[in-house]
């Protein structure tokens, strides 16, 4: 059977000498694995389109459980990414949490639209890249199924208001009131903002907002750790992303 999909190649490995496999996070089918049957080799007409970060429209052969690719034709290869070592390795972060965290055949439309909108972003080049990562992250997580709580305290159940500080318990995803606060990680007023626009905002809106450098640095010091906390892993394009900015 034929398929039409359109997705983007959130990763490539190499099959023997000539083939590549690989993974591609479609809108149609969610994250499927897909042969790509001489696609190493520079004149194949699938070499373009099996790269990291290409976004096609594919047509994909499917027999039984098994994908192999057919065609495609690029309809955004994210090339921008490669004038700027911070932006690419950025990008390759967000495409291996995709890669790790997404269940296979398993659509999320939502989780497409970040991924592709975030990847616009670092292109452009205008945005602060850590803002970029922190929505990426938390909202991700959120569309996974770890969606923290910064609406009420966790013990006194007494709603968080504009202004007021409040613990983040990184481990849990929750917070707790200064009044009930454990020593842990101290959250100012703007970062509780940010994270309720990031958790709650429309999809299509969640980057349009701004605020402090400050703010950004507490940010993605959450984000990036109650990522890791969540998925139990650390990914080694994180590692390289840190690496460069030292
Ligand atoms: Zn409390």
């Amino acid at each position: 059977m034929l398929l039409k999909v359109q997705g983007i190649v959130i990763r490539e490995a190499v099959s023997g000498e000539k083939d590549k496999v690989i993974t591609v996070f479609t809108k149609e089918y969610g994250k499927i694995s897909v042969f790509a049957g001489g696609a190493k080799g520079k004149k194949s007409r699938l070499s373009s389109c099996s790269q990291l970060f290409s976004y096609c429209d594919f047509v994909i052969f499917k027999n039984k459980e098994k994908y192999s690719l057919n065609d495609g034709q690029v309809i955004e290869s994210f090339f921008d990414l490669t004038k700027d070592l911070e932006s690419l390795s950025l990008g390759q972060y967000f495409l291996q949490l995709c890669d790790y965290s997404l269940p296979e055949r398993e659509t999320c439309p939502e989780a497409l639209s970040l991924l592709l909108n975030s990847l616009h972003l670092l292109c452009k080049g205008e945005k602060s890249k850590t803002l970029i990562k922190s929505v990426f992250e938390l909202r991700l997580m959120c569309l996974i199924g770890f969606t923290p709580d910064v609406i009420l305290c966790s013990k006194c159940e007494e709603e968080i208001k504009e202004g007021e500080k409040a613990y983040f318990l990184i481990t849990e995803g929750k917070i707790n009131c200064e009044k009930c606060g454990i020593n842990t990680f101290l959250m100012t007023p703007a970062v509780i903002t940010c994270m309720r626009f990031i958790i709650y905002g429309d999809i299509k809106k969640i980057f349009s907002f701004k605020t402090s450098e400050e703010s950004i640095q507490l940010l993605n010091y959450i984000t990036e750790n109650y990522c890791i906390f969540k998925l139990e892993k650390k990914m080694d394009t994180l590692d390289f992303y840190k690496s460069i900015l030292c």
